[in-house]
């Protein structure tokens, strides 16, 4: 049986020290053996290099969620510098893109000062040889399309993506990454999605500790539960479930170099 499987977009650093020893723990009997822990800013970076130093697992990635207030150029900086200064201790630049839900309410300000800054994380991205991990829905997908287009960014992963089948089309064509949340449970645009897309170009993620509802229905967000994610996986293609275990393994070592 073939069982391994990496958690691509984890928050770690937002749990408790508790439950982060607890997720830990529990990682190998649950057959995880990485985690991709994406930072939210500044100081989620700083925590997540901090928990990849105690625990090889962790493989960090830096960069500035884009569902919050613009960060200070001061800010913008800092990532800069804490990228290139520890280039060999993270995977990734991320999480960054665009802020779909925060400008839905109203609170996103300049979008253009969003773009802007995307596009300074993905020459960096590029300057360092590294993989961006990217919150980009709905019709933000199409400018981070463009922007990715504009600097050649072979390595882009569309974490928990939603969005329409022609900018799928696009995505899919440019050899980008898509990655499944537990929602493939019960979400049918996330079952679609897993079923259409193709499986050498997919991973998996819990985004946790963001909650899931169905089976997972209060149950705090475990990279364990990655394991009924597959499972679904194999279930909507009609292949066997250690086919499918191996070959998002293998796609997520391959796309973050871990
Ligand atoms: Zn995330």
């Amino acid at each position: 049986m073939f069982e391994r499987i990496i958690d691509a977009h984890i928050h770690l650093d937002m749990y408790t020290p508790d439950d982060q020893s607890a997720i830990l723990r529990e990682l190998e009997p649950s057959g995880v053996e990485a985690l991709i822990a994406v930072s939210n800013n500044l100081a989620s970076a700083w925590k997540n290099l901090q928990l990849g130093r105690d625990d090889s697992r962790v493989k960090p990635a830096i960069g500035f969620h884009p569902e919050q207030p613009l960060p200070s150029d001061e800010e913008v900086a800092d990532l800069l510098a804490l990228m290139e200064n520890h280039r060999d201790e993270i995977a990734a630049v991320g999480e960054v893109g665009m802020p779909y839900y925060l400008r839905r309410e109203g609170k996103a300000g300049d979008r253009g000062a969003y773009i802007d800054i995307l596009e300074v994380f993905i020459r960096k991205a590029m300057e360092l040889d590294l993989p961006v991990a990217l919150h980009a829905i709905y019709d933000d997908a199409p400018i981070v399309c463009d922007l990715l287009e504009k600097h050649s960014v072979a390595k882009a992963h569309f974490h928990w993506f939603k969005g329409d089948w022609k900018t799928v089309d696009r995505m899919l064509g440019n050899g980008y990454f898509v990655s499944v949340t537990p929602d493939i449970l019960y979400k049918e645009k996330t079952r679609e999605l897993a079923r259409k897309y193709p499986l050498g170009q997919m991973m998996v993620e819990t985004d946790g500790p963001w909650p899931f509802d169905g089976v997972f229905a209060g149950k705090m967000t475990h990279p364990g539960m990655i394991r009924r994610s597959i499972a679904e996986v194999a279930v909507l293609r009609h292949l066997p479930v250690d086919d499918v275990f191996e070959r998002l393994y293998d796609n997520t070592r391959w796309f973050y170099g871990v």
